[in-house]
């Protein structure tokens, strides 16, 4: 039967077979998840994705959410679906257990939110973010804030957000303009305006968490002054239940392009000058504390996107397989040669082999950065964890963005493969590429993945981050270099790797340069070479990991997919790969011409 949401052979593959999660599951902590439990687990999740999730996604977009007076009206059809997430504790599956989760394993997490978020993100958003809130309580709250908020939040009871936003600070956060201020208590009240604010008041939950950033009058401007504040929506009572609202209002809900079911709502704090909010943390701590649940969302961002890029591949190799139009190339002549499967068309093939090669990419990349947190965490020695630690902050903004921008490509050549259906709103994969967008611009945008990845990540420890990445990489060019069939493909991958590195020192030179400005006009452009690459490496691991088992003889159920795996690499590497190469020596290169050309050398005028 054709797949939905995830190719669950695929997803099977990078877990089990690539990227090897089981080795994660043989800690003590994880006993309870054996591989058999985490697929029974993974089966339940597609389950309950594919029946009640996936048929509202569309009922979500046309309806989407509904300002009155104050409150935002969620879609009638979600409440019903939201409480069986909760009923069945999908929203906390990887959240630890002393923070009342299921304490699975970060990839089994990833592995049931693949079809979760596939079928319907902003339903499950709803349920999920204050997993996000949650964890940064559980970091730096008082033992009172623990108890009083920190299972409410992973339950879902509760609702979480995160208000960083305002008019004039979106990418700058550091010029945001709310203030607090200190009241003989302890409490702060709050005054300002936060917008674009993601589940900032909505039906489906009882009370709603709002961790805000501020400055308390008086702190330095920029970044350096800013604390975090805890501000309930209903205030809560020594027992625990819930008392007076709080001043903080929602105003107003945006249209947007896409995610129409998600609530982006406009804020007040303080309209009556009551807002309350608690510090978390120490003051002035507030950005190191807010980049927990930033880093987080950053990573879930490129996932969201990955979980759409899959289901709009899927929906289009399907459709390719059965929609039937025109003649094989070979018959071209023959005007009764019968019609065939678009499938057969050698444009529709690339097209198909293209979006394929990105989503086994970044799915195998993804599920390799999961398994990097985790050892990051829980690795034996202080340097083990500090090295994949190092890895995994180093290459997040390549999650962010590369994952997002590709994703959202995937869903658009989607589009194409439909033709005039894809246009329409008859299939998904238009809403996919709608709601795929947002995820290049919220958690920072593109500029600012690619600003955070020149100006900081390139040089973290003097660069010797990056040479190690490199050395992964090199780990697998060694391995598919004694591989017969594969032996030209690592070459490639060699290749790039060394050039990627040659760029990178050029450009890090650059940036520190007088010639600055010209090397961060290169900052995204690099940052998606990096990705290209990371792609390049991953199709070569897996088909490196498929060579084997070919060579193994493999159940005849297993063939075509191992096949596949190397025709990817094969594809990717002789096509999007020379491209990157190209791009690579553009950046070397340098051109100067976007920081020379004068401002009103841009026309328009
Ligand atoms: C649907 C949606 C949901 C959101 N949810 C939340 C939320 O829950 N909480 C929250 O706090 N915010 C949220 N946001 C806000 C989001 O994070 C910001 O929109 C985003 O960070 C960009 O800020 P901005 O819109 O002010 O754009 P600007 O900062 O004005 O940026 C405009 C353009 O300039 C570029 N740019 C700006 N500065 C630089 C720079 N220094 N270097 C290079 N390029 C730069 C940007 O890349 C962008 O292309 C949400 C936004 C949307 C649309």
């Amino acid at each position: 039967m054709a797949q939905q949401l995830v190719d669950r052979r695929d997803q099977d593959f990078v877990i089990w077979e690539q990227i090897n999660c089981a080795e994660i599951l043989n800690l003590e902590k994880y006993k309870e998840f054996s591989p058999k439990a985490s697929s029974l687990i993974i089966n339940e999740a597609r389950a309950l994705a594919i029946k009640e999730l996936l048929p509202l996604m569309a009922e979500g977009d046309t309806e989407g959410v509904r300002y009155e007076n104050g409150t935002v009206k969620v879609p009638l059809s979600f409440h019903r679906v939201f409480d069986l997430i909760k009923e069945g504790d999908w929203n906390n599956l990887s959240v630890p257990t002393e923070m009342g989760g299921q304490g699975a394993p970060a990839f089994l997490g990833a592995a049931a939110a693949e079809y979760f978020v596939g079928a319907n993100w902003p339903l499950f958003c709803y349920a999920t973010m204050g997993n996000g809130t949650a964890n940064m309580i559980q970091l730096y709250g008082t033992p009172e804030q623990k108890e009083t908020y920190v299972k409410k939040l992973t339950s879902a009871e509760w609702g979480g957000t995160m208000l960083l936003t305002e008019p004039e600070a979106g990418s700058d956060v550091g010029a945001l303009s709310t203030t607090a201020i200190k009241n003989p208590d302890d409490s702060y009240t709050l005054n300002g305006n936060k917008i674009f604010i993601t589940n900032g008041e909505h039906d489906l939950a009882e009370n709603i968490i709002h961790p805000v950033l501020a400055r308390i009058e008086g702190d330095p401007s920029g970044t350096k002054g800013i604390s975090l504040f805890l501000v309930p929506k209903y205030f809560v009572q020594n027992d625990g239940s819930l008392g007076n609202r709080n001043d903080i209002v929602c105003t107003g809900v945006e249209e947007k392009h896409g995610i129409h079911a998600s609530a982006t709502c406009s804020m007040t704090l303080g309209s009556k000058g009551n807002c309350i909010g608690y510090l978390l943390g120490q003051e002035r701590e507030g950005m190191k504390i807010m980049f927990n649940m930033i880093n987080g969302a950053r990573m879930s961002t490129g996932f969201q996107a990955m979980t759409y890029a899959s289901s709009a591949y899927l929906l289009a190799v399907n459709y390719a397989r059965e929609r039937i139009q025109g003649r094989d190339l070979a018959d071209f002549a023959d005007h009764n040669a019968p019609s065939v499967p678009i499938i057969k068309h050698p444009d529709v093939r690339r097209n198909l082999l293209w979006m394929k090669s990105y989503v086994d990419g970044i799915r195998s990349f993804f599920y390799y950065m999961t398994v990097l947190g985790t050892k990051g965490n829980i690795s034996e020695t202080a340097e083990d964890r500090e090295r994949f630690g190092d890895l995994f902050s180093m290459l997040t903004p390549v999650v962010k963005d590369y994952m997002a921008v590709r994703g959202h490509e995937v869903c658009i050549q989607s589009i194409q493969l439909f033709g005039g259906a894809g246009y329409t709103k008859d299939y998904l994969v238009e809403q996919y590429a709608r709601d795929c967008k947002i995820t290049s611009i919220f958690e920072g945008t593109s500029g600012i993945q690619a600003l955070d990845m020149l100006g900081r990540k390139l040089g973290m420890k003097e660069g010797t981050v990056f040479m190690n990445f490199l050395g992964e990489i090199q780990k697998t060019v060694d391995q598919a270099s004694q591989v017969e069939q594969i032996q030209d493909l690592a070459v490639k991958v060699e290749a790039a790797a060394n050039r990627l590195g040659e760029v990178a020192l050029h450009l890090g030179k650059k940036a520190m340069s007088a010639e600055f400005k010209v090397a961060f006009a290169h900052s995204l452009p690099f940052l998606h070479i990096l990705g290209d690459t990371i792609m390049a490496w991953m199709l070569l691991w897996r088909a490196f990991v498929a060579s084997k088992k070919l060579s193994a003889q493999p159940k005849k159920k297993d063939l075509a997919f191992y096949e596949g795996q190397i025709k990817t690499a094969e594809f990717f590497l002789n096509t999007e790969l020379s491209a990157a190469m190209g791009k690579m020596n553009a950046i070397a290169d340098g051109c100067a011409a976007a920081i020379q050309i004068s401002d009103k050398g841009f026309g328009g005028l």
